[in-house]
């Protein structure tokens, strides 16, 4: 045995994380551009020294009240009648969504998602030793219903991975869809990742709706986007209480710190404000797809905020000459393609103008 003792399937493995670079334009990571305001600022401040005071105590293992107040949240958002049993919540929704994979995966069972997508996932089903199967989707990177289904009923997956909109392409599902695939995958759980859900085009609905018809389902979402959240790592998720209940079993004891319990909660109080910019970063989206395809480029539909864009016979110099010019997007997707999450009004205008030069210079 070699030093450190590394589980065999993990060596030469590099840890997963795009580059953090300080640079003026920071387009890679999807993360909200606006910071919040001075009250909201002033309330988490106020919340966390109040916690402050109790830090020699555990935090509430259960966080009813963050519990409480993401159901609320969650019944303005696209569903209806879920109640704090039917949601948990963790560090970031890439928590959540390992902890789903350690309680319903593991040796000897499979989770299935459809490729191009979030490249965590076969991640987490690795880390909670779980089999791994990927199906493909469409060239306009929808989901072939049929072939998903037939994927479904063959493999028999534990868990059912389907980021809606999907990570990098930006792609929702129709509810028809999930329906189907839940139906197909009978007692096993069909997750709806809606990290990005409340950016969505109107009209395309969330899957929380169909919480009520179908028991395997679990719908997760984050703080990390909408919210403008995404340094306090807080991800959640809807589903039939049993299915809380069992996560249970895996989690950490007290996993969620005070300090985060009383800054998501703060933040809660905040929604309307924190979730005010969703609408401008919407039409910021809508305005870059149609500003990329203006150029002839090929764009993803997005329901998410981002694009993805391409296809170029050498992304990583498009890349390159987009960093030299301070404008830092993300390498990723299908080959030819990059993504460039949505930013200020400012920062798209430096995107455009960067992406003008560096495509002139490589011509
Ligand atoms: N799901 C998808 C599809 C994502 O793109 C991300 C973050 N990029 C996450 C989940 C995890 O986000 P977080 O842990 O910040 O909630």
């Amino acid at each position: 045995m070699t030093f450190p003792p590394l589980r065999e399937e993990l060596r030469g493995i590099a840890p997963y994380g795009a580059p953090q670079l300080d640079v003026p334009v920071q387009l890679n990571v999807n993360e909200n551009p606006y910071g919040p305001s001075q009250s909201v600022v002033d309330d988490v401040a106020a919340s966390v020294a109040a916690a402050t005071t109790a830090l020699n105590r555990y935090p509430d293992r259960e966080f009813t009240e963050l519990r409480t107040a993401l159901a609320a949240y969650l019944n303005s958002s696209g569903g209806s009648g879920i109640t704090p049993d039917q949601v948990w919540a963790a560090n970031g929704s890439n928590e959540v969504m390992l902890q789903l994979l350690q309680a319903f995966g593991g040796p000897g069972r499979t989770a299935v998602s459809f490729a191009p997508t979030y490249s965590m996932y076969p991640e987490y089903a690795r880390d909670a030793m779980t089999g791994w199967v990927v199906g493909h989707r469409e060239s306009d990177f929808s989901l072939d219903l049929d072939a998903a289904r037939a994927l479904v009923l063959e493999e028999r997956p534990t868990v059912v991975l389907l980021p809606s909109p999907n990570n990098p392409t930006g792609t929702a599902l129709p509810p028809e869809a999930v329906s189907t695939l839940c139906a197909a995958a009978g007692d096993g759980i069909v997750v709806v990742d809606e990290a990005y859900g409340e950016f969505r085009r109107s009209g395309t609905p969330s899957a929380l709706e169909l919480l009520a018809t179908h028991r395997n389902l679990v719908v997760t979402r984050t703080m990390s986007k909408a919210f403008a959240l995404a340094g306090a790592r807080v991800g959640y998720l809807a589903a039939a209480p049993e299915i809380c209940d069992a996560i249970r079993v895996v989690r950490l004891p007290y996993h969620l710190s005070a300090v985060t319990q009383a800054t998501a909660l703060a933040a809660l109080r905040h929604a309307a404000e924190l979730l005010g910019r969703v609408d401008d970063l919407r039409a910021e989206r809508d305005e870059t797809v149609r500003w990329l395809r203006e150029q002839g480029l090929e764009v993803a539909d997005s329901d998410a905020n981002f694009a993805l864009f391409g296809r170029f016979e050498d992304r990583h110099a498009v890349w390159q000459g987009l960093l030299d010019r301070g404008v830092l997007i993300r390498e990723t997707g299908p080959d030819g393609w990059l993504r460039v999450s949505i930013g200020t009004a400012d920062e798209m205008a430096a995107f455009r103008q960067a992406l003008t030069q560096v495509r002139k210079e490589l011509s």
